[in-house]
């Protein structure tokens, strides 16, 4: 289903020419920080369609240039990056795929990777390469200020390039990754998208609704739920307070995986309910004892 990719050839020094960045928010601008800091790229622009981001990725010195408008950052870009929330990406193809010359290479950072393909693909040119792109890699701020450097380091990038792409653009989008510190997987786009299903965005619909529970409920218990936080709780708020339109979007774009795995997770959750309505002790630590292993092997694998 998935493979490694085999050690770099490239030789040392920037592996770009001028990279344009469409989305200067979390992702965007710590990928425009570590291009920058490693000397990966000539020159980092950015397009986003606030101009107040625009001025503040100039104020932080992040970018070269900003603009609203992805011609004037698309002009003599190697590379485009796209970093806004997935559910812009049609949107965004159609703006920019008669814009791009062949030989430029696009890619993406967006975590639904089937969605990358049906909404961008069809805008590009011939000879302009389409590499997906997810590093999985974030927190649960937003914005140019909440980028840093080293966001992806000790981190995994999944690649997920349709049949037949071209090998030097997979290439160069593989090097980029692994001089940003991220350990480079390549994968289909469909299994991507559902295995992202079960080990991110089903713990995110998961706090959203623990959350959403809590702050339902009535005032009393509300400062209480703050209170006593600590129990718990304080990761889901955590991860509930993730971009709220980011979520939307992969929601909608990763829907049968998602909708898949909620009703395992369903079943799962009602056979839990029922061990503990027909106090199966044994049960119920069986299943924490498995459960707890796989937190060991996390932290074995370094992504803890
Ligand atoms: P973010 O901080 O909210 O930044 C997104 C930026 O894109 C914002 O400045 C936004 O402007 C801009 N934008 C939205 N629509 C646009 C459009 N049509 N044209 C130009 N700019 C547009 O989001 P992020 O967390 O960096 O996420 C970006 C992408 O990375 C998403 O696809 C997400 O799935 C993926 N990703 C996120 C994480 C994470 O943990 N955050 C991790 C891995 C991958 P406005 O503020 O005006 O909307």
């Amino acid at each position: 289903m998935s493979t490694a990719i085999a050690d770099s050839a490239f030789a040392p020094g920037p592996l770009f020419d001028r990279v344009a960045i469409i989305g200067i928010g979390l992702i965007g601008s710590s990928l425009a920080r570590a291009l920058a800091e490693y000397e990966i790229a000539r020159q980092v622009v950015c397009a986003d369609r606030s101009p107040e981001v625009c001025a503040k990725a100039l104020e932080l010195g992040i970018v070269a240039e900003a603009s609203t408008d992805p011609a004037a950052a698309l002009a003599g870009a190697d590379l485009v990056v796209l970093a806004t929330p997935v559910g812009s990406y049609a949107a965004v193809g159609e703006a920019i795929g008669p814009l791009l010359k062949p030989g430029t290479i696009v890619t993406d950072v967006g975590s639904v990777k089937q969605a990358a393909l049906r909404d961008i693909g069809p805008h590009l040119p011939d000879g302009v390469p389409l590499i997906p792109g997810h590093p999985v890699a974030g927190t649960e701020h937003s914005g140019p200020e909440a980028g840093f450097a080293t966001l992806f380091q000790g981190r995994w990038c999944i690649l997920t390039p349709p049949t037949g792409s071209d090998r030097q653009a997979l290439e160069r989008v593989t090097e980029l990754w692994r001089r940003v510190g991220s350990t480079v997987e390549i994968m289909e786009a469909s299994h991507h998208d559902r295995v992202l299903a079960i080990t991110s965005h089903l713990p995110h619909l998961i706090a959203y609704t623990i959350v959403g529970t809590a702050s339902d409920l009535e005032e009393d218990t509300k400062s209480e739920v703050i209170k006593f936080s600590a129990g718990g709780f304080r990761d889901f708020t955590r991860i509930a307070a993730s971009d709220p339109v980011m979520w939307r979007d992969i929601f909608l774009n990763n829907r049968e995986a998602v909708l898949e795995i909620l009703q395992r997770f369903t079943e799962d959750l009602t056979a839990l309910q029922r061990s503990i309505r027909w106090g199966e002790g044994q049960q119920l630590q069986d299943h924490f004892t498995k459960t707890r292993a796989v937190r060991r092997g996390i932290i074995d694998a370094k992504q803890a």
